[in-house]
């Protein structure tokens, strides 16, 4: 049981978020505790229960308190498309900017052997069974022009060849070395309408 005064541990714990350095944490503490308690407290209620309850998506990996997630769910996307992403950002960031009607798949990070991302982390076997299942007809690659995301987009090339999935890959636009978080809307959506097979 720690015996340090409360304030103190609550400065700490903010500083769990990276871009949180203890000065923010100080004011982020101050402000709750002077001005914002009432929010704070459902902040904390909201935080407590999201993360016990968000969990994730059984077919694309994605984040939902559900088994399936609202577009994995959904009759009218078409699961013949199927769009492979790094994280779930990108995912939000093509829904907004992007006319885009297939499904997704998350992979949550990209191949990184020396962080000991391996394919199995990245959930690339589920990925090769939905591709054996003989839905989809196109495999869209969208994962970053970061070395370790042109390894990644290598690597899904070859599970889908090996299915007889076509495999295009979104990089008009993209800049090199660029995760698709940065990129604006009007270009990803270009990004999007102009892959081509790699
Ligand atoms: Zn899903």
């Amino acid at each position: 049981v720690s015996t340090r005064p409360l304030l103190e541990q609550l400065i700490e714990a903010l500083q769990c978020q990276p871009g949180i350095g203890p000065k923010s944490a100080q004011r982020i503490a101050f402000q709750l505790l002077e001005r914002d308690r009432e929010r704070g407290l459902k902040l904390a209620g909201i935080l407590a229960e999201a993360l016990e309850r968000i969990g994730r998506c059984a077919s694309c990996r994605t984040f939902t308190e559900s088994e399936i997630c609202r577009i994995c769910a959904s009759s009218v996307r078409d699961g013949s498309t199927l769009c492979v992403v790094e994280s779930p950002v990108d995912v939000a960031s093509i829904e907004s900017a992007a006319d885009y009607r297939g499904k997704y798949f998350v992979l949550m990070g990209h191949l990184s052997p020396i962080d000991g991302i391996t394919p199995e982390t990245l959930g690339l076997h589920l990925l090769e069974k939905r591709l054996e299942g003989g839905e989809v007809g196109e495999l869209i690659v969208a994962t970053g022009t970061t070395m370790e995301g042109e390894a990644t987009a290598y690597y899904l090339k070859e599970i889908a060849a090996r299915a007889t999935v076509t495999a295009t890959r979104i990089a008009h636009g993209v800049p090199m070395g660029g995760e698709l978080e940065y990129v604006d809307g009007s270009t990803l959506s270009h990004a999007i309408a102009s892959r081509r097979e790699y």
